[in-house]
């Protein structure tokens, strides 16, 4: 199953990664979830990725959106 996301959850800062020196800058990335052996790929996912070390900060808000219309989406086909 693929969902993408409204482009509009774009993040419109920047901002230091925890672990290198480097910036985080506003992408947008894609994410498998896997519930129930159900895989769920999410595309247009907004996330701060690091330009060196490259990894991704996704927003707290939108993985609890992204884990709530997954648990909706396996109940509904449960
Ligand atoms: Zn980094």
């Amino acid at each position: 199953m693929v969902f993408s996301l409204p482009f509009s959850l774009m993040i419109n800062k920047e901002d230091y990664c925890e672990f290198c020196d480097g910036i985080a800058k506003p992408t947008l990335v894609t994410r498998t979830f896997e519930r129930h052996g159900q895989k769920f790929e999410y595309k247009n996912i907004p996330a701060l990725v690091c330009n060196k070390c490259g990894e991704a900060y996704l927003d707290g808000e939108t993985v609890i959106k992204i884990e709530r219309e997954i648990a909706e989406e396996v109940f509904a086909t449960a």
